[in-house]
């Protein structure tokens, strides 16, 4: 059954949405994009992904089109229109096209703005219970990952070198230390249960899951450390783990074949995720 999707103002059969060839988000990546999960019909941690998308916009000089409550109506348009229940929305914006292909920022653009929705189980997916295994590969993405961009194709070439080994995602590594994960935020913990991640910086995305998840596991009580960690570490933590708006939280089991832990899903990590999500329910809209 075909998708209605958003494309400029208009919802569409996803066989008839077109962008033109000379879409600077085709041509250069010149494009920023949001995931936002949708459970129960409802759209979780929206607030933080619609500062996020002003925030790319901003930092890459980019018009942002849409206010926070055409990006509410929109969403939960094609939430209605494609009856999902569980899932995420994908919303895109790119410079839009000049009509040719040159490098500088052209004048008077109209970004294009495309949504569309995707339906699959966050909540019982089959990874959170039973974990993932990661390789550690180099990081060699550009500089400022704090930028949502849609320049993905180093996050892709990672994530195949880990499923080329049977395994589920990549870790990054810079100058030795664990940057972030293929497409979410890597986290361990350690013996004395302290929950360590990479601080905020241009090295990595600043997940809204992450904020979210750090917000409750502080009202819990739990010990947080935001440092960086190098990959040995991670091998002789007690537990390690991902966040991220498409999986919330995922167990990492192993880490280029080392055991994590005992080698199963850690009993921290499957409270964060349960806390994580009874928390992002309550405030979803
Ligand atoms: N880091 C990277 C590189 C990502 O691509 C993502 C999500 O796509 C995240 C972290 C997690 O961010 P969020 O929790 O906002 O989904």
């Amino acid at each position: 059954m075909q998708r209605t999707v958003y494309l400029n103002g208009e919802y569409l059969p996803e066989s008839e949405a077109k962008v033109s060839i000379f879409d600077r988000g085709f041509l250069f990546a010149d494009a920023i994009y949001e995931v936002t999960a949708v459970v129960d019909g409802k759209l979780l941690d929206l607030e933080g992904h619609i500062a996020r998308l002003a925030r790319s916009c901003k930092e890459l000089a980019m018009k942002n089109p849409l206010t926070a409550e055409d990006l509410v109506t929109i969403q939960k348009k094609l939430i209605t229109l494609n009856d999902l229940k569980e899932g995420g929305i994908y919303l895109q914006v790119t410079r839009g096209s000049s009509g040719d292909r040159d490098f500088p920022y052209p004048d008077n653009t109209e970004p294009t703005v495309v949504l569309f929705t995707q339906s699959r189980a966050v909540i019982d997916s089959p990874k959170a219970k039973k974990g993932i295994k990661i390789i550690s590969t180099p990081d060699l993405r550009w500089r400022r990952r704090d930028v949502k961009t849609t320049s993905l194709l180093a996050a892709c070439m990672a994530k195949q070198a880990a499923m080329s080994v049977g395994c589920d995602d990549a870790w990054l590594i810079e100058d030795g230390f664990v940057t972030e994960g293929g497409s979410s935020n890597a986290y361990i913990i350690t013996q004395n249960n302290t929950i360590v991640t990479r601080p905020l910086s241009n090295d990595i995305l600043h997940g809204i899951t992450r904020a979210s998840l750090l917000k409750v596991a502080e009202k819990h009580n739990l010990s947080i450390e935001e440092r960086v960690f190098t990959i040995e570490e991670a091998y002789a933590a007690k537990e390690a783990f991902i966040s991220s708006a498409s999986t919330f939280i995922w167990p990492v089991i192993s880490i280029d074949d080392r055991p994590i832990g005992d080698g199963v899903p850690g009993p921290v990590a499957s409270q964060l995720r349960e806390i994580y999500i009874e928390f992002a329910k309550a405030l979803s809209v």
